[in-house]
């Protein structure tokens, strides 16, 4: 039972929390290795997501300093999904599990030892799943389980208030890279590579140091990216509301001749105006929603690398 563990963390501008994420990291690991759930070959694996700041400098330290800490330095910022993927697929040769989390450690990382005891019981896919939101701001808390709502409304399969805190075994991930799609919204794939799997509830903690790296923009982004990667319900909801929209302007249209039949007043001015800004508006709305997913459409047909490992370091890594 001497499997080995990497623990993948994606990192943009985090030089204020690194060092103390490493310090916490490395006590959980060393007593993981004492009670003989992971190997010593285990490592803690951060990637550097193209920051402008210190983070690639502070992870060559860490890595020189102890082999435990090993690096990827993608070639510029692609996001944290992407950044995450090159983590995953680069330890997956590495590893017999991984498990990814976020690097200013909001996700109690004491959930790992139940994680890897799951793993033992067989699982291939261990979610962290969050008892509660009680330290995320109101407004963070409110967008983020209108999202789950929303998702899972839309018919999208994710784990409820369950981000990317998860561990992964070698043969899940494999599962994982013949998803070949470039709009990656990760915790909607992973549970369609099945498997057995499980979940670990913690509590969501507070960031330590540093600031959030998901504004308003980017979260809002990030839920049009996992809607319209995971669902085509839009695109229903539309054809249906047109539809709507169509047969409410048919009765309309016979009860203005009955009005005319009967020789009643002709209907004012503003409800025609009315009328035509409701259907306008309806009909953009559509044509952007049909455009998200033609983009979308675009995008795949490319094709692109969705990242570039500029180094790596691991004593184990052999291009
Ligand atoms: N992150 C990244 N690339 C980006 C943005 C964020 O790799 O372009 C990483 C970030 O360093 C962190 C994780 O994604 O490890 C989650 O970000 P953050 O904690 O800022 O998000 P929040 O917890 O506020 O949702
Ligand atoms: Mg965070």
């Amino acid at each position: 039972m001497n499997s080995t563990l990497y623990i993948v963390i994606p990192c943009y501008k985090e030089q204020e929390v690194l060092h103390e994420t490493a310090s916490r990291l490395k006590v959980k690991m060393e007593s993981l290795i004492a009670a003989g759930k992971i190997s010593s070959e285990s490592r803690v694996m951060f990637v550097n997501d193209g920051s402008s700041d210190n983070t690639w400098p502070i992870i060559c330290e860490l890595h020189e300093s102890d082999p435990l800490f090993s690096g990827i330095n993608l070639s510029r910022n692609r996001g944290h999904q992407n950044a995450l993927l090159a983590g995953l697929m680069t330890a997956k040769d590495l590893a017999d599990m991984v498990i990814s989390m976020d690097a200013d450690l909001q996700d109690d990382i004491d959930a790992v030892d139940a994680m890897v005891d799951k793993y033992h019981e067989g699982c291939d896919i261990v979610y962290g799943v969050r008892s509660s939101r009680e330290k995320d701001t109101f407004f963070k808390r409110f967008t983020a389980e209108g999202f789950y709502r929303v998702m899972s409304f839309l018919g999208a399969d994710t784990v409820f208030n369950h981000a990317d805190y998860r561990l992964m075994s070698k043969r899940a991930l494999e599962g994982l890279a013949q998803f070949k799609e470039v709009n990656l919204f990760l915790r909607g794939i992973v549970p369609m590579i099945g498997y057995k799997s499980d979940v670990v509830t913690y509590e969501r903690g507070e960031r330590f140091a540093g600031e959030s790296k998901y504004p308003l923009k980017k979260m809002l982004a990030f839920a049009m990216e996992g809607i319209t990667s995971l669902s085509t319900k839009p695109i229903r909801f539309i054809a249906t509301l047109g539809f709507a929209v169509f047969a409410v302007s048919i009765l309309m249209l016979i009860y203005f001749i009955v009005r005319w039949a009967i020789g009643a007043t002709v209907l004012g001015w503003a409800s025609v105006i009315c009328s035509v800004w409701a259907i306008g508006g309806l009909i953009l709305l559509s044509i952007g929603v049909i455009g998200e997913y033609i983009g979308k459409i675009y995008l795949e047909t490319k094709a692109r690398p969705r990242f570039i490992i500029q180094d790596v370091l691991d004593d184990k890594f052999h291009s």
